[in-house]
C-alpha cells in the first residue's frame, strides 16, 4: 500500500495551505476531502434536493460526475462538466457541505472515492475524518487545531484575497455553527485519532506550522 499522512481538523485551520505544501514538497498526491462534500452538496442544491432526504443525497453521492484536472499549478475542478472550482468554495456550499456530511449514507458513498487517491508514491490526505475512518492505518496522523477567532480571520483573509466581500463576524458565525455540527454529529464526528499528533497552529506561520509536520514526518 502506498504510504499516507493525514491532516484533519476544523475548518480555516490551514490543513489545505499545509497539505498542498506538503504534496508539492515529496511529490505525492493530495486529496481534499473537503471538496467532495462540496461537490456533493453543490449537486443537491443543482438537482434540488432536499437537505435532508438522505436516500436521495446518497445517491448523488454516490453518482457524483467529477473531475480533478491539473492545470499548471493549479487544480480544476468540474462537476458534470462545469468548471466549479471557486463555486464550491462559497460559505452556502461549505454549510451545505456539513448538512450532507452528517449521513452516515453519503459517507459511505465517498469512501471508496477516497480511498482511491491512495497511490504511489504517496497521499496527503486531509480532512475531518481522514485519520479515524478513511486511512485509519496511516502511519503519520497529524489533527491541527487552532481557536474559532483565528480561524476566522485566516478564512476571511482567504476570502477576501480571493475577491469575496464578506464580514468577520459573519465568517466567525459560518465557522462556530460548523464547527458544532462537525463535532456533534453521530457519525465520524470531529475528534482527532487516537494515535494522532495535535497541532495547536493559533500562534504560528505557515513556515512554522509546515517545520513542525516536517519534523514530524522526519521520526
Ligand atoms: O474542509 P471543508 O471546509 O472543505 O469541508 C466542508 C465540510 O465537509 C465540513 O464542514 C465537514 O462537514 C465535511 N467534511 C467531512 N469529512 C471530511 C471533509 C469534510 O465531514 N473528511
Amino acid at each position: 500500500k502506498a504510504p499516507v499522512i493525514t491532516l484533519d481538523g476544523p475548518g480555516g485551520v490551514g490543513k489545505g495551505t499545509i497539505s498542498g505544501l506538503l504534496a508539492k514538497r515529496f511529490n505525492w498526491h493530495y486529496l481534499d476531502s473537503g471538496a467532495l462534500y462540496r461537490l456533493a452538496a453543490l449537486a443537491a442544491m443543482n438537482h434540488g434536493v432536499d437537505f435532508s432526504n438522505e436516500s436521495a443525497l446518497s445517491v448523488i453521492a454516490e453518482h457524483l460526475d467529477i473531475q480533478f484536472k491539473q492545470q499548471e499549478d493549479a487544480v480544476v475542478i468540474l462537476l458534470e462538466g462545469d468548471d466549479v472550482t471557486r463555486q464550491i468554495r462559497s460559505e452556502e456550499v461549505g454549510s451545505n457541505a456539513s448538512r450532507v456530511a452528517a449521513f452516515s449514507r453519503v459517507r459511505d458513498a465517498l469512501l471508496k472515492r477516497q480511498r482511491a487517491f491512495r497511490t504511489e508514491p504517496g497521499l496527503i490526505a486531509d480532512g475531518r475524518d481522514m485519520g479515524t475512518v478513511v486511512f485509519p492505518d496511516a502511519p503519520l496522523k497529524v489533527f491541527m487545531t487552532a481557536s474559532a477567532e483565528e480561524r476566522a480571520h485566516r478564512r476571511l483573509k482567504q476570502l477576501q484575497d480571493g475577491g469575496v466581500v464578506a464580514t468577520y463576524e459573519k465568517v466567525l458565525q459560518d465557522i462556530e455553527e460548523r464547527d458544532d455540527r462537525d463535532r456533534n454529529r453521530s457519525v465520524a464526528p470531529l475528534v482527532p485519532a487516537e494515535d494522532a499528533v495535535v497541532v495547536d497552529t493559533t500562534d504560528k506561520n505557515i513556515d512554522a506550522v509546515l517545520d513542525e509536520v516536517l519534523s514530524l514526518v522526519a521520526d
